[in-house]
Order: structure tokens, then C-alpha cells, then sequence
């Protein structure tokens, strides 16, 4: 009798414990699956692309304007092999894989571009190690055909002036486009290499500085199609409209001291003066690609955090945060839904870091709750609450 007993006593206690593993798988599936998965689509669902102008008058006629639908992101920084711990890595390229795929599915951009320091390390590694980042980038920012992605070079992709090599920037721009122009939809980007605008006449500050001549000889020609002069020859004529600056570095400004919002920089690194060359372009290279190119627009990267500034005539410039949640804990992009004429800006947000690691620690308590009453150490909360309520009937 007491053999058969003990034989039930041990069913009951086999089954009981593969009950509460089953809870517990489910328990952590269910939390892995709203983190890592789900949370990207429930908070980037809330974004919309930001209504702009399509009516343009054309003389007399009123003309509707093709838009444009544009996505804006910086400094995703993919870590390298030296000073990139494997769990970080995986853990920020999982993060920025999952909101920039769902980005493209649930909000459908045109193009994507990224404002530099796409990789941490490009401004040393090896040519093996940058094979590899490369090979992760394709991966985790693939995206269908009809889909443009356009990329311009940062310090951490081929290193400040002083470590910037031919080498490199070759070896950046045999992956990217060497692409300094685009045209779509009758807007005009211009794509500058802004590690290259130190100003002291070197071999690649002179090819770059030349190739925006170009460039602004072109936008100049287009602009003036009415009374255009003898130099624009015949060539194809870019559209009539005023270009959209996208670089790393930002337009000279003293610091972000008036910067604001909940993502520009901390409020005790604001006052911080900006060095020039370094936190962003020289005064001299600032000017000059405003007046070489007239932008009725700029967007940048390289500080981080948000910011939004008035250069000279009021032409505005965009600060895009850092898209990785290894550089912030409210990472977003821009969306912009541009005309020739026109454009419209809106930010989205990705998932809060916080917000993720308070569901991890919620869940982990739960279990932890979970298995105390299971064991009997706690009184699980509902047969409490009975006892409790037969407790005062009785009374
Ligand atoms: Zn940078």
C-alpha cells in the first residue's frame, strides 16, 4: 500500500513540475516574443507620414506636385571586431534590424537614406573585418528593389581628416555609390562628403570641393532654364528645384545650446562648444555649401541627439538622432514627404530601451512569483483572497 502511495506521490509530483514548466515556457515565450518582435510593430504603427503642399501654381494652372516619400536615419554604428562584445552586437543589430524592417513594411518608404557612421570601426579595420560588417549591413538593412537605399560617408566609416585614405573611401564607395547627386521626383539631393570638407587643400578636400562646383554649376543651370547662359551646354537638365543637403557632420554651429525636445542632447552637454572640424563642418565649409548650393533643406548626423537650426536666410537643418539604442535610449528616424517645392518632416520613434528591459524584469518577478506558489512557499493571491472572504462570512 505504501509502495503504491509513494508511486502516485511521485506521478503527482513529475506532472506538477512539468506544468509549471509549461507555464513558464509560456511565459517566456510570450514576453521574448512582445520584446523583441511585436513591440516594434505596436509602437511604429503610430507613425504616419507628415502632410505636405501638392498644389503648385505653374503660371496660371494649378498643378499637382508628385511627392515623395523619404526615410531619414544616422549613425547606426554596427559594432566591429574590436570594440564590439559579441552580445552587444547582436542585441543592437537584432534592435535596429527588426524597426528598420518593420519600418519599411508597415510605413512603405520610396528611399532610405542613411546619414552616415554606418559602421563603428571602418576607420580601421581590417579588410576582412570590414567584409563582414558589410555583409551584416546587406543583411540587416535589406530591403525590396523597388526600395532605394543611399548612404553618405562619416568619420567612423573612413575616419577624421587625418585618417581618411584614398584606400578607404574606395573601399566605402565600391559598396555604396560613389553617387553624389539624385534625382527623384523632381527633387534634388545632394549627398556631400562632409569628412572631406576640412578646407586645407588636399588631394580629396580639392576632389570634393571640385565635384560640388559641379554640382552647383548644374542646380544653377536647371534654375535658371528661362535665361540660361552659354556654359550649361545642352545636357540634361536636372529639375528646377532647390536641392536637400544630406551629411554627416552638421552645418557649423556654436553648440546645441538651443537645441530642445525630449531627444536633443542632455541639458549639462548642451552648453558645450561645438569644435570646429570635428563636432561639426568649419564656419568657411559651412558658408560654402550654402552658397554653392542654395539648399532649401539640410539633414545631418553625427551628434546623436535632435536638434533643429536656422543658417543664414532661414534655410533649416535637421539633426537626425542616432539610430542605434547603443547611442540613445529613444532612438528615431525622420519621415519626409517631399515635392519639388515642398516637404513636410515628422519624427518616429523606436521602442524605448526602458520600456523593454521593464518588461524583462516584470516577467522575471512574475516567474519568480510564480514558482514560489507553486512550491507552496507563498499563498498563491486567489486562495488568499478566499480565505480571507470565509474568513469574514464566518465572522
Ligand atoms: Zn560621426
Amino acid at each position: 500500500m505504501a509502495t503504491i502511495k509513494l508511486w502516485f506521490g511521485r506521478q503527482n509530483f513529475h506532472l506538477l513540475k512539468s506544468f509549471l514548466l509549461l507555464k513558464i515556457i509560456a511565459v517566456v515565450f510570450a514576453v521574448l516574443l512582445f520584446c523583441e518582435f511585436l513591440i516594434y510593430y505596436l509602437v511604429i504603427f503610430r507613425c504616419n507620414w507628415p502632410e505636405v503642399k501638392i498644389r503648385a501654381y505653374d503660371g496660371k494652372r494649378e498643378t499637382l506636385e508628385p511627392v515623395l516619400k523619404a526615410m531619414f536615419l544616422a549613425d547606426t554604428h554596427l559594432l566591429g571586431e574590436v570594440r564590439g562584445h559579441w552580445l552587444d552586437k547582436l542585441r543592437r543589430e537584432w534592435q535596429m534590424e527588426r524597426a528598420f524592417q518593420t519600418a519599411l513594411w508597415l510605413l512603405q518608404p520610396e528611399v532610405v537614406f542613411i546619414l552616415g557612421d554606418i559602421f563603428d570601426e571602418g576607420k580601421w579595420s581590417s579588410s576582412q573585418a570590414w567584409a563582414e560588417d558589410v555583409e551584416r549591413f546587406h543583411k540587416m538593412f535589406r530591403h525590396p528593389r523597388h526600395v532605394q537605399l543611399k548612404v553618405v560617408a562619416g568619420n567612423h566609416d573612413i575616419g577624421f581628416h587625418y585618417q581618411m585614405s584614398t584606400y578607404r573611401i574606395k573601399r566605402f564607395e565600391e559598396v555604396f555609390n560613389r553617387e553624389r547627386l539624385f534625382s527623384w521626383k523632381g527633387i534634388n539631393f545632394v549627398m556631400v562628403n562632409s569628412v572631406a570638407l576640412e578646407g586645407d587643400g588636399c588631394n580629396i578636400c580639392s576632389e570634393a570641393e571640385a565635384e560640388l562646383i559641379k554640382i552647383s554649376h548644374k542646380l544653377n543651370c536647371s534654375r535658371e532654364q528661362a535665361h540660361r547662359s552659354s556654359r550649361c551646354g545642352d545636357g540634361q537638365l536636372l529639375p528646377a528645384s532647390a536641392p536637400i543637403l544630406l551629411q554627416h557632420f552638421p552645418l557649423y554651429r556654436r553648440s546645441d545650446a538651443n537645441c530642445s525636445g525630449e531627444d536633443a542632447a542632455p541639458p549639462e552637454e548642451r552648453g558645450i562648444p561645438f569644435k570646429e572640424r570635428y563636432d561639426a563642418l568649419s564656419r568657411e565649409a559651412s558658408q560654402k555649401l550654402l552658397w554653392w548650393l542654395r539648399p532649401r533643406l539640410v539633414l545631418s548626423g553625427h551628434t546623436h541627439s535632435a536638434c533643429e537650426v536656422l543658417h543664414g536666410t532661414g534655410i533649416p537643418e535637421v539633426s537626425v538622432p542616432s539610430f542605434s539604442w547603443r547611442n540613445r535610449n529613444n532612438p528615431s528616424f525622420i519621415m519626409g514627404s517631399m515635392t519639388p517645392t515642398e516637404h513636410a518632416l515628422a519624427k518616429c520613434y523606436l521602442p524605448f530601451e526602458d520600456t523593454v528591459l521593464i518588461t524583462y524584469c516584470g516577467a522575471a518577478g512574475f516567474l519568480v512569483v510564480l514558482m514560489f506558489i507553486h512550491f507552496g512557499l507563498l499563498a498563491s493571491p486567489f486562495l488568499f483572497g478566499w480565505q480571507l472572504l470565509r474568513k469574514f462570512k464566518t465572522m
